[in-house]
Parts: C-alpha cells; sequence; structure tokens
C-alpha cells in the first residue's frame, strides 16, 4: 500500500479520500485554493498544499501544480474524486509519466469511454444495447433530421464531451432542430471547449438506473449492483438509493452483465459506473460510462458493505479483488438525499453566505459526508454541494421514514439549502410508492414546493411556543439577549431542536 497519498479534490471527497486513507494508515497530502484555506479537508490531511486563487482552473484544475505539489511531499499516488481532473485522459497519463500512481483507470481507458460517441461505439462492440442514435457527431440540422426521422420525436441532442446535464436539448419538431443545434453546439463549446453534438431518441419515462463496477489489474471484473437516480431536475441526480424498486435479481445480472461487458471492452480498471436508462419493460439502455468514484457511491457502500474508495486505493496499488460476483448481493436499502447551497422556493438559486450553525443528524442507520462544518464561507466559485446524507435501512419505507428524520434533525443557518425540497419529497405519495421515472421531478416539483404541510405547521407552532416559554423562564434580562440572538436561536438552539421532533412524532 502506499504510504502517502494527494487528494486533488476539495469539499466532502477530499474528507471522504482523507478518511479511507487514515483508516488504511496512509497519510495524505490536500491541496487548497486561497478561498479554502480553513476548510476542513485541509485541517483533516496530514499536510496541505495551496496551488493558487479561488477560481478552480488557477487552482483545482491545475493539473501541473498538483503533480509538482504530490512530488515535492513524497506522495506516491493521486486520487482525483470527482469532477475537476478526475475524467480527464492527459492528467491520468500526466501523473503516470512523473512516476506517480493516478488512483482511477488507465488514461486508454478514460479515453475509450471519455467521449459518449466513442462509449456508444465501444457498447455497441460489447453487445451493451444503447438508445437509439448515433455514434459520430453531426455535421448539419440536415443529418440529425434524417437520423431523427427513422426513430421519430422527441429527440435529445446532446454533446459528445457532456457531462452534468450540460450541451443537452430535447427537439420535439423538426423546426427546431437548426436552432437547437446551434445552442448545444453553443453551450458545449463553452463548457467542454469542443462542440461536438449527436443525437438520441428522447426516452420517456424510464429510469436511471447505473451499475457500479470495480475491477482490478489481475482480470477481475465485478459489478456491485445497481443505484436508481431518477429524481434530477434538468438532467442533474438530486436523491439516489439503492437497490432500485424496479430490478430484480434476475434483471441485476443482466444489466450487471452487459456493464461488465462495456468496461472489459474499454480495458477498465478501478471503479467505474455504467449508467442505464431502463423503460417500464424491462429493457435498457446503455447511456455513458463514468470512469471515476462517483457522488452518489455511499448507496452501494452501505448496501453491499463495500468500502469502493479503499479499494480505488488496494486495487491502484496492485491488490487482487477477494468477493465473487455471488458475495455481493445487496442487503437491505440505502438512500442519499444532496444538500445543496440552493433555494428550492427560488428556482433552485444559488445562495451564498457563511454558515452561522450546523447541526448534524445522527442515530441509527445515518450517515454525513459533508464538505461543511459552522463558519464555512459558500461562494459560487465551487459546486453547489455541501454534502450528502446517507440512511440505511432494512427496507425502502423504513429508509424513507430514517431520511424525512434525519432531514428534521439537520439544521443549516446561514445559506438556503435543498433540505425542505427533500423533506417534501420524503412526504410525497409517488415517491413513496416508487412509481417514478427521470422526468417525475420536473412534472411534481411545482405542487412539492407548492406544499405547506400541516407538519410544518405545527412544527413552526411548537418552535414559537417552546422559544415563549423560554423567554418567559428566563426572565426579563435573558429574554432581552434571547431577542438580540433570536435570528440564530430561534431553530438552533439544542432544545429547540428537540421541540422540533416532539412537535413530529
Ligand atoms: P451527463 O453526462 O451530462 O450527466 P447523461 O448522458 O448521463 O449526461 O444524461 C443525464 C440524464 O439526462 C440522464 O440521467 C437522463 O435523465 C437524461 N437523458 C440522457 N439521455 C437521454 C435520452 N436519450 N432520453 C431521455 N433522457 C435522457
Amino acid at each position: 500500500m502506499f504510504d502517502k497519498v494527494l487528494v486533488a479534490n476539495r469539499g466532502e471527497i477530499a474528507l471522504r479520500v482523507i478518511r479511507a486513507c487514515r483508516e488504511m494508515g496512509v497519510r495524505t497530502v490536500a491541496v487548497y485554493s486561497e478561498a479554502d484555506a480553513h476548510a476542513p479537508h485541509v485541517r483533516e490531511a496530514d499536510e496541505a498544499i495551496l496551488i493558487g486563487p479561488a477560481p478552480s482552473r488557477e487552482s483545482y484544475l491545475k493539473g501541473d501544480a498538483i503533480i509538482a505539489a504530490a512530488l515535492r511531499t513524497g506522495a506516491q499516488a493521486i486520487h482525483p474524486g470527482y469532477g475537476f481532473l478526475s475524467e480527464r485522459e492527459w492528467f491520468a497519463r500526466a501523473v503516470r509519466d512523473a512516476g506517480l500512481v493516478f488512483i482511477g483507470p488507465p488514461a486508454e481507458a478514460i479515453a475509450a469511454v471519455g467521449s459518449k460517441t466513442a462509449a456508444r461505439s465501444l457498447a455497441i462492440s460489447a453487445g451493451t444495447p444503447v438508445v437509439p442514435g448515433t455514434t459520430s457527431a453531426l455535421r448539419d440540422a440536415d443529418e440529425a433530421a434524417d437520423v431523427a426521422a427513422q426513430f421519430g420525436y422527441p429527440v435529445l441532442l446532446k454533446a459528445a464531451a457532456g457531462g452534468g446535464g450540460k450541451g443537452m436539448r430535447i427537439v420535439h419538431r423538426r423546426e427546431e432542430l437548426a436552432d437547437a443545434l446551434a445552442a448545444a453546439k453553443r453551450e458545449a463549446k463553452s463548457s467542454f471547449g469542443d462542440d461536438a453534438v449527436y443525437v438520441e431518441k428522447y426516452i420517456v419515462g424510464p429510469r436511471h438506473v447505473e451499475i457500479q463496477l470495480l475491477g482490478d489489474t489481475h482480470g477481475t471484473m465485478l459489478h456491485l449492483g445497481e443505484r436508481e437516480c431518477s429524481v434530477q431536475r434538468r438532467h442533474q441526480k438530486m436523491i439516489e438509493e439503492a437497490p432500485s424498486v424496479a430490478v430484480t435479481p434476475e434483471l441485476r445480472a443482466r444489466m450487471g452483465a452487459a456493464a461488465v461487458a462495456a468496461a472489459r471492452a474499454a480495458g477498465y480498471v478501478n471503479a467505474g459506473t455504467c449508467e442505464f436508462l431502463l423503460d417500464a419493460g424491462g429493457d435498457f439502455y446503455f447511456l455513458e460510462m463514468n470512469t471515476r468514484i462517483q457522488v452518489e457511491h455511499p448507496v452501494t457502500e452501505l448496501v453491499t458493505g463495500v468500502d469502493l474508495v479503499q479499494w480505488q486505493l488496494r486495487i491502484a496499488a496492485g491488490e487482487a479483488l477477494p468477493f465473487h460476483q455471488e458475495d455481493l448481493d445487496p442487503s437491505g436499502w440505502a438512500m442519499e438525499c444532496r444538500i445543496t447551497s440552493e433555494d428550492p422556493a427560488n428556482n433552485f438559486l444559488p445562495s451564498t453566505g457563511r454558515v452561522q450553525y450546523l447541526h448534524v443528524p445522527s442515530g441509527p442507520g445515518i450517515r454525513w459526508d459533508g464538505g461543511i462544518e459552522t463558519g464555512s464561507e459558500i461562494s459560487l466559485f465551487y459546486d453547489p454541494m455541501l454534502a450528502k446524507l446517507i440512511v440505511w435501512a432494512p427496507t425502502r419505507a423504513a429508509a424513507i421514514a430514517r431520511m424525512h428524520r434525519a432531514l428534521l434533525e439537520l439544521t443549516i443557518e446561514g445559506v438556503d439549502t435543498s433540505r425542505d425540497f427533500h423533506l417534501r419529497v420524503m412526504e410525497d405519495a409517488e415517491f413513496r410508492s416508487g412509481d417514478i421515472s427521470i422526468q417525475w421531478l420536473e412534472r411534481r416539483l411545482a405542487s412539492l414546493l407548492s406544499v405547506q404541510p400541516p407538519r410544518e405547521a405545527v412544527l413552526r407552532a411548537a418552535i414559537a411556543a417552546a422559544l415563549l416559554a423560554e423567554r418567559e423562564r428566563s426572565g426579563p434580562q435573558r429574554a432581552r439577549r434571547g431577542a438580540e440572538s433570536s435570528a440564530v436561536t430561534s431553530t438552533t438552539s439544542p432544545w429547540l431542536q428537540a421541540a422540533r421532533l416532539d412537535a413530529i412524532q
């Protein structure tokens, strides 16, 4: 195993990797931007190196500075986390060329599936079903129209280099194609520096179901079952769970085998994910392969008991996987809510500011993978994901109840967050029934957000009553002090937390 690993990331995933390393006795080097000088990942690592100013392109995307930091500190390997440099072929290659280990797949495998069109060709060659569409970039709108005529509208224009739902346009009619193609190309160029756009049939009503893979350097490639990530807004995941209500053991085996075949065709090693759309008839279509650890990896960890990040390190160090496919059946139910600094009531507008108070849920079955603490500054420089709240329970219904309970315990003061949105989803009858698709949230969002549930009203009344009682008890002097700081105390003091829970139970 390595003695020292450099973690080329920030926020919750940097902490996640640091924790994995610490449990394995591996020392860590954090890198950070000027904006992150006081960030938790900097403090938790054994060493930390400043690499540049706040903007990512001057810090977390500076591959040369990061490699130099690894060499200077004597780290033997670099873990890229997700986002930033994690799926850049040139970075994986540069790390290797510097005599270091890239904790991820070989640069060649990243290249083989890095563009969605290349990945589609590869999946087809491996016999994995793909969404109908092209496997090369479109020349013009006429070509797109010819393809669309074969399988009918709506179609989806997608950036070959795409990610994060960017560079996508749904087209319902021939007349809309030219403008949509121009817009998708512009967005692809500005987001990814590559304006290649291709076309797929737009599938209505499927689920997003993805398969987690682990492959070692000794020829073993296993799948760890599925994650369902259908709760999406603007093609971005918000809630993930494992397993999926729509996947039987037989379907899991078929999807797993298809994912393993695609990964083998790519020469894949380490942790990766094959994403699929699954329709109501049980047919599934390959979307893309992600060549890194995913945001939603904890739900797989909780149902399989496999620490994916530790295995990323072990595989990179040459260890062989000791499991067999039949050891990896999921047990119980896990669910994850992405806690972002966005205001659901205001069209998910990003919110900035200082975290004035943070109370993290705890108790049975709760996992908090967070990158913030009281005092953290939330800026617009980085992704709005502050933390992931993850729960495990024996059944889906119990996991939902547990997530609801945990969300009620969660208090973040100082920035708007997605907490209340997640509460509304956990209370929603359709979500609870499991009858959802990737279009579910867009359809349901307005009514979800307009709900002022009676429980919340009861809660507010209980908090107000408790606050009043406390003021009366503490007399005029303390009451005045209480009033001065009421902006913070009204929802954050521990006894008010307790009042919240009493009101709900
Ligand atoms: P990105 O890499 O930008 O995240 P993906 O190809 O992974 O793009 O797609 C993101 C999401 O967009 C999917 O989870 C799905 O909800 C939706 N999507 C992608 N392709 C299609 C399609 N052909 N039909 C319907 N929805 C799609």
